[in-house]
C-alpha cells in the first residue's frame, strides 16, 4: 500500500491566515514516518517565518489509484537577470504558439496573493478557475523511486517543481505552464509544455523578493475543463525518472547562441592555432603563383606533376564535350557513367586485384569502408598515426577501436590477444601521411592471416610514389602478399579528385550495397573520371615519371643531411621535425619569403610538441633547384634566431 502525504504550515497574521510552506510526496509504508518527521522540521524552518499551524494530512492510496507518467525532459537556459529570464520566457511560449505571451507575463501579478494556480484560456485570456482567489491546487503527486527514498530536510526544489510540472503537462488540455516560486531564497524559474520539456530560467526575480505564482495555459471545451481541474486536484499520480539535479543539459540564453564558439575561435588565435589559407593563382605545379610572387612549391600531393599535364587536361575538356559536367544522380540511381565503371576496372587492373569501386574522395573512402566493414561485433586496429579519415571511418562504424603504437607490431599483436576479437579489421595508412614512414604490411598481414582479421591499407601517398614502377606498397614489400583492402586517393598522384577501394569481388558487392558514402552521395563528375583514367594510364606506361621522383626524393634528402640537417623517407614526404608550433610557423612564412612555399604541420594534425616542416617532392622538381632549397631550409632551421 502507498500513502500520500501532504504537509502544509501557515500561521495567522492579524485576522488573516498567512501560507508558509508546504509539500507532498506518495510513499511506501515503510518510509512515512521518516518523511512525516522530515516535513515538520521543513515546516519549522521556513525563511517566510515560524508557523502556529502545521498540518500532516496522510491518506492511503491504492496502488490501482496510482497513474505512472514520466518526468518531462529538463534542460536550463542561463540569464543575467530577471528582465532576460522574463524574454527568455516569453520567447519560448511564442515558439510554441501561444502568442500573447507578453499579456500572459503581465498577469503573474495577479496570481501572488493567490494558493493555488492560475488557469488561463491560451488565447482569450479568461480566467478558468472556479474560484478565483484560492486558484487550482495541484496535489497528490510524487517522485516514483525505485529504492527506498531518501529523507531530506531541506527541499529539493527542483525536483518538487519538475514532479508537479510534470504532472500539470499531462493533463487534459495544458498547453503550457509558467512558474515563479514564492520562495524568497530561489530564484529559478521554469516554463514547462510538451514540446518544450521543463526549461528552468536561472532567474525570474530579484533574491529575496517573496512573489510568486503558477500560470497555466489551457485550450479545450468546457466539459475538458473540468477533466483538466480533476485530474490536477485529485488524480493520484507519481512521476517516473526524476533525476536528482537539473544539471543535465544547458540551453545558452539567445543573446549568446554563438559564444561557445567564438571562444573557441579567440583561444586559437591566442595558441597561434587558427587555421587560415593561402590563395594560389596559377596550377599545382613545381612552381606556383601567391600572392603575386612565384614560388617553389614543396608542398603539394601532385607527385607526378600531373594537374597541369596537358594529356590529363584534355581528357577532361573531351569528357566534358563528351559527356557533361556532372553525373546527374548517385551511382545506384542515375548517375553511373561508362567512365565510372572504365575507371573501375582501370584501378583494379593497375593494382591487381578483381575489382574495385570508386568514391568521391579518399576522405570518403575511409569513411564507407570503415563504417560499413566495421560491424559491432568486430574490432579495429588502427595505428596511432593513423589519417583523420580513418579515424572519422572508425567513429561512424558500430566497431570498437583500438589504437596500437605506430607501427609495432608487438604492440598490435598483445593488442589483437587482448580483445580477441571474433571479426575485425587492422588499418593503416601505407605511407604515413606527416611522417613519410612506411608500414609494416608483410607484419600487418601475417597477423590479420594468424588472426583471421581483414587487413587494409590507404595508398594515398603510395600509388605512383613507392614501388619501382609506383604501384604502390605491394610492390615495394616485391608483390609477395597483398592486404584485402586497398583503399587510395585520385587527387594526389592521380591529379585528380575521388577515392577508391580495390579488392575481392565480394568486398566491391559489399561496399556498393552498404557503404553510405558510396550510396548517398551524387557519383564523380565526368571531367575527373577522365582526369584521373588518363593520368592513371600515363603512370602505368611511364615508371619514369615515377624514377623521377624517387631521385628526386634521394637528392634532396643527400643534400639536406650533408649540410647537417637529420631526416629521412622512404617516400616523398619529407619532414623536419621543429617542436614548437609557434617556430615551425615562422620557419615557414621565412621560407615563403625566400620563394619556398612549404607546409609547418602542428597540433591537431599531429601530436603535441612535434610541430614540423612537411616538404612533398615532385617529379617535376630539378635537381639544382631542391639542391638550393635544401639548403635554403637548412640555413633556416640550423639558425638560432628563432
Ligand atoms: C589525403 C588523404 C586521404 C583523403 O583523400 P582525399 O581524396 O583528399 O579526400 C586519405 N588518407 C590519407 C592517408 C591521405 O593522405
Amino acid at each position: 500500500m502507498l500513502y500520500s502525504i501532504k504537509m502544509r504550515a501557515s500561521r495567522t497574521k492579524g485576522n488573516k491566515r498567512e501560507h508558509i510552506s508546504g509539500a507532498e510526496k506518495i510513499l511506501p509504508q515503510s518510509d512515512l514516518c521518516d518523511h512525516a518527521q522530515a516535513l515538520i522540521a521543513r515546516a519549522l524552518s521556513h525563511a517566510k517565518g515560524q508557523p502556529d499551524f502545521i498540518n500532516i494530512k496522510i491518506e492511503a492510496a491504492s496502488p490501482k489509484e496510482i497513474t505512472y507518467i514520466d518526468a518531462l525532459p529538463v534542460s536550463t537556459r542561463n540569464v543575467s537577470d530577471a528582465f532576460a529570464g522574463r524574454k527568455a520566457i516569453i520567447s519560448l511560449l511564442e515558439k510554441i504558439g501561444v502568442t500573447n505571451a507578453n499579456a500572459i507575463m503581465e498577469k503573474f501579478k495577479e496570481t501572488y496573493s493567490m494558493r493555488g494556480a492560475m488557469l488561463l484560456d491560451a488565447d482569450t485570456l479568461e480566467r478558468l478557475e472556479p474560484d478565483k482567489a484560492r486558484g487550482i491546487r495541484v496535489t497528490y503527486m510524487g517522485a516514483h523511486l525505485k529504492e527506498h527514498c531518501p529523507v531530506s530536510d531541506t527541499k529539493n526544489h527542483f525536483q518538487e517543481a519538475l514532479v508537479l510540472a510534470s504532472k500539470v503537462i499531462h493533463a487534459p488540455g495544458i498547453v503550457a505552464e509558467v512558474c515563479m516560486s514564492d520562495d524568497p531564497d530561489y530564484v529559478t524559474g521554469y516554463v514547462a509544455a510538451a514540446s518544450l520539456g521543463y526549461v528552468r530560467i536561472t532567474k525570474l526575480k530579484q533574491m529575496g523578493c517573496p512573489d510568486g505564482g503558477r500560470i497555466f495555459l489551457f485550450r479545450g471545451t468546457d466539459k475538458e475543463r473540468q477533466e483538466c481541474i480533476d485530474y490536477l486536484e485529485k488524480r493520484r499520480v507519481l512521476v517516473r525518472g526524476i533525476p536528482n539535479t537539473p544539471c543535465l543539459s544547458t540551453i545558452p540564453s539567445t543573446d549568446n547562441t554563438w559564444k561557445t564558439w567564438q571562444d573557441d575561435l579567440a583561444k586559437r588565435k591566442t595558441t597561434g592555432l587558427y587555421r587560415t589559407m593561402q590563395r594560389i593563382t596559377s596550377p599545382q605545379c613545381a612552381h606556383v603563383e601567391a600572392d603575386g610572387h612565384d614560388l617553389l612549391l614543396l608542398a603539394s600531393n601532385s607527385y607526378l606533376g600531373l594537374a597541369d599535364d596537358p594529356r590529363v587536361k584534355n581528357a577532361s575538356l573531351e569528357a566534358v564535350e563528351k559527356y557533361g559536367v556532372c553525373s546527374g544522380g548517385s551511382r545506384l540511381t542515375t548517375g553511373n557513367m561508362a567512365l565510372h565503371e572504365e575507371l573501375e576496372h582501370d584501378l583494379a587492373v593497375f593494382k591487381g586485384t578483381p575489382a574495385s569501386i570508386l568514391f568521391n574522395t579518399g576522405y570518403m573512402a575511409n569513411v564507407g569502408i570503415l563504417s560499413a566493414l566495421g560491424g559491432k561485433d568486430s574490432v579495429i586496429f588502427s595505428d596511432e598515426l593513423n589519417h583523420a579519415s580513418i579515424i572519422d571511418g572508425c567513429r561512424l562504424s558500430y566497431a570498437k577501436t583500438i589504437i596500437y603504437r605506430h607501427n609495432d607490431m608487438t604492440d598490435l599483436e598483445q593488442k589483437i590477444k587482448e580483445f580477441a576479437p571474433r571479426q575485425g579489421i587492422i588499418v593503416s595508412d601505407a605511407v604515413f601521411s606527416m611522417d613519410g614512414d612506411i608500414a609494416d604490411l608483410p607484419g600487418i598481414i601475417s597477423l590479420a592471416q594468424k588472426y583471421n582479421l581483414l587487413s587494409m591499407v590507404d595508398e594515398a601517398h603510395a600509388t605512383g610514389v613507392i614501388g619501382k614502377t609506383g604501384h604502390g606498397i605491394v610492390e615495394y614489400f616485391g608483390r609477395k602478399k597483398a592486404p584485402d583492402i586497398l583503399m587510395g586517393t585520385l587527387s594526389k598522384a592521380l591529379a585528380s579528385e575521388g577515392g577508391f577501394a580495390c579488392g575481392s569481388q565480394l568486398l566491391i558487392d559489399y561496399l556498393r550495397n552498404t557503404a553510405r558514402s558510396f550510396i548517398f552521395s551524387t557519383s564523380l563528375a565526368p571531367a575527373a573520371l577522365a582526369a584521373a583514367k588518363e593520368a592513371l594510364s600515363i603512370l602505368a606506361h611511364e615508371p619514369e615519371l615515377v624514377s623521377r621522383l624517387q631521385n628526386n626524393t634521394k637528392v634532396f634528402l643527400e643534400t639536406l643531411n650533408a649540410v647537417g640537417v637529420e631526416t629521412s623517407s622512404p617516400s616523398a614526404i619529407v619532414p623536419i621535425i621543429i617542436g614548437d608550433a609557434g617556430k615551425a610557423m615562422r620557419l615557414a612564412a621565412e621560407l615563403k619569403e625566400k620563394g619556398i612555399y612549404l607546409s609547418a604541420i602542428r597540433y591537431p594534425t599531429v601530436a603535441k610538441g612535434s610541430a614540423r616542416l612537411r616538404i612533398a617532392i615532385m617529379a617535376t622538381h630539378k635537381e639544382n633547384e631542391l639542391r638550393e632549397a635544401a639548403k635554403k631550409i637548412a640555413d633556416a632551421v640550423l639558425s638560432t634566431d628563432h
